[in-house]
């Protein structure tokens, strides 16, 4: 669809939204008339920045049903965020939204190149959160083989892959990377399995480790985005293009905006991803601010879809740490522990001792590496540390530890451990 179409199409359905909102969430109808603006004062999409803004605050504040707007029997389904961040926020569906999420996500595997031949395994967690419901669904409606795994139970997972053949794997990277090397470890061969792509999200992960993932499995591996208070995944996915995700703009309108003043940026921009569900029934969110930091661009995809496209988050405004007054992204040494040629399994500790800020980064020896003599691990840990010091500009401490020493993760990885927060 060209841009202007794209563009009223946005506009019819955000008109109808609004007033559907503001007619059934007495919450947002008293931001809005807070802010001094009435569903006439809506009249395109140009005119979504006069809407007020909502966060997560706003849906813990309203925490269970206070965003209802349909009739609770009009209801279907109940999923809940993961909790990275704090207290967990739920999201209700009726059967509508339902099919456009899953839509969103048949979306997401056509792209990677999936189709009713496919034989695709899904070991995103089922349940409450989203990542296993909408593959799942996505999976049916494009009407591939589905393999409801969950995660979990490795062995199970590659007996099935092997056995029935999977083509496409469903999961988030950490847990990809895993059984990546399970495989490794049983003997197998990258090129031993069915896989030929794989379907990437839920948590940050950087070039270095989509390589990583690549080169274990044999395969294309594909990012997808999205968050629960959207749907789940399959707000963007990539593209045979591979440069960027593009944003169901039909059913999304997306805005980058300064985090600090609000104000919307241009295209090309870095800044915080605001979502706006244009057609959702239940749980219609209006200026969702995400705390995702992106950049958006238009220019023109060779895949010839027209759809907007996202860079991958480059961190969660809150998964920031400041140590030591520097800003560092957990990816940031995700990358140079990648580069340097270790596995990206890691634990980061920041702690504070005699009020100054301490940085330590475990990271596992590989296999082959591990019958080094002490001196020789203690100048590996030097040349790595120098590594890191290169690129955040600080020192940490660096210990190689033993291989499969470091927990593996089955869903969102947790890498982060700020005792900071602990003594504050
Ligand atoms: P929680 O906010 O508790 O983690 P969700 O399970 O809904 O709850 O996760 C949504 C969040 O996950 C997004 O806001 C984003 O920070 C992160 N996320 C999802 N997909 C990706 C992706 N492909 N790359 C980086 N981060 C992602
Ligand atoms: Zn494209």
């Amino acid at each position: 669809m060209p841009h202007d179409a794209i563009r009223a199409l946005q506009t019819e359905k955000l008109v109808k939204q609004v007033r559907h909102v503001y007619d059934h969430v007495p919450y947002y109808r008293d931001l809005m008339d807070k802010k001094g603006v009435s569903p006439d004062d809506i009249k395109s999409i140009d005119d979504l920045c006069k809407l007020p803004f909502l966060s997560k605050a706003d849906l813990r504040e309203t925490y269970p049903y206070g965003m209802l707007a349909v009739p609770l029997s009009d209801c279907v389904r109940i999923q809940s965020t993961s909790g990275t961040t704090g207290k967990r926020v739920i999201a209700y569906y009726t059967q509508h939204d339902i099919d456009l999420w899953e839509e969103c996500c048949a979306r997401a595997i056509v792209a990677a190149g999936g189709s009713r031949d496919d034989v695709v395994q899904v070991c995103y967690g089922y349940g409450l959160f989203t990542g296993g419901s909408g593959l799942h669904g996505g999976s049916h409606k494009v009407g591939s083989l589905t393999l409801p795994m969950s995660s979990g139970n490795t062995d199970r997972q590659i007996q099935f892959m092997m056995d029935l053949k999977a083509t496409m794997l469903c999961c988030t990277p950490s847990y990809a990377a895993y059984i990546g090397e399970s495989l490794r470890d049983r003997g197998y061969k990258p090129e031993d399995n069915y896989l030929k792509a794989g379907i990437f999200g839920a948590e940050p992960w950087t070039e270095e480790m989509r390589r990583d993932i690549e080169k274990s499995l044999g395969i294309k591996a594909y990012d997808i985005y999205g968050l629960t208070e959207t749907s789940g995944p399959g707000v963007a996915f990539e593209c045979s293009e591979q440069h960027g995700m593009h944003i169901n703009e039909d059913h999304f309108a997306v805005e980058v905006i300064d985090p600090d003043t609000g104000e919307v940026l241009p295209e090309g921009e870095k800044g915080e991803l605001v979502f706006t569900s244009l057609d959702k029934e239940a749980f219609p969110l209006l200026r969702y601010r995400t705390r995702d930091i992106c950049v958006l661009t238009r220019e023109k995809c060779p895949c010839g879809r027209t759809h907007v496209r996202m860079s991958k988050p480059l961190g969660r405004s809150d998964d920031m740490l400041i140590i030591r007054g520097v800003n560092v992204f957990p990816s940031q040494i995700e990358t140079v522990l990648i580069n340097e040629g270790y596995a990206p399994v890691y634990r980061i500790e920041v702690d504070r001792v005699n009020n100054s800020d301490t940085l330590d980064v475990f990271v596992e020896l590989p296999p082959d590496r591990f019958t080094d003599t002490v001196s020789g691990i203690i100048s590996k840990e030097k040349k790595l540390g120098g590594a890191i010091r290169t690129m955040l500009g600080i020192s940490p401490i660096v210990h190689l530890v033993p291989p499969k020493t470091i927990e593996r993760s089955e869903g969102k990885a947790v890498r982060v451990i700020d005792k900071r927060k602990l003594h504050d």
